[in-house]
């Protein structure tokens, strides 16, 4: 897979300093600690690419990663942490927001949730952003090793019933870092965006 030869490319924390290019991106977002480095680090096969956090919250930057010559994986800075300071909150608010609504190379969003705590309302602020430009969604509700396989089951059939009425664009899949869990369906859906 193209996802096995991912190369750090660069850091951005302005919006005026994203790399300009004809790629194809596919972002991935979600809350502090709900396992999205951990995700990044298993789909790309990779020990610590994207670092598992340390402080949440702190690092308010977008990471591209590059796939080949002009495809890019790029973790989101991660939302929610409760102490974040105002100043920082905002800062997220626009980077992320005007990111979302307004990249022409973003293909696809990948969504990390927690399958014990999913559609948290940053969760949901984050589809209101993205939605409206009718492209992709697809979220990993992660973690799922921690649930039994019904519980999980149960949650997975609430978040698409949820998902069919108000984001009719969003697919929605189990995952687990941890016993590797949904990574074939995660990867049909990345080379479909990726085209390849
Ligand atoms: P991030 O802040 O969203 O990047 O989350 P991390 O990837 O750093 O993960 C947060 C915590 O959840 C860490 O302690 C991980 O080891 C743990 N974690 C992440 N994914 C999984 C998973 O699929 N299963 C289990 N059991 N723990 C996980």
């Amino acid at each position: 897979s193209i996802l096995q030869h991912t190369t750090f490319y660069t850091s951005v924390n302005r919006l005026h300093d994203l790399p300009s290019h004809a790629g194809i991106e596919v972002a991935f977002a979600g809350r502090s600690n709900a396992g999205k480095s951990s995700a990044i680090n298993t789909l790309t096969n990779r020990g610590r690419l994207a670092f598992v956090s340390k402080s949440p919250g702190r690092t308010q930057l977008i990471n591209f990663f590059q796939l080949g010559d002009d495809r890019f994986l790029v973790d989101l800075p991660g939302y929610g942490y409760a102490k974040v300071p105002f100043a920082i909150r905002r800062h997220w608010q626009d980077l992320l927001s005007t990111y979302l609504q307004t990249r022409k190379t973003l293909f696809g969003l990948v969504l990390i949730m927690d399958v014990r705590h999913p559609l948290k309302p940053l969760d949901i602020q984050m589809l209101d952003w993205f939605a409206p430009t009718g492209k992709s969604v697809h979220i990993l509700l992660t973690k799922a090793d921690k649930l039994s396989r019904q519980q999980a089951n149960n949650t997975l059939r609430e978040v698409r019933a949820y998902l069919l009425n108000s984001y009719p664009q969003c697919s929605v899949q189990l995952f687990s870092s941890l016993s590797a869990k949904g990574i074939d369906e995660t990867m049909i859906v990345l080379n479909n965006w990726f085209g390849i």
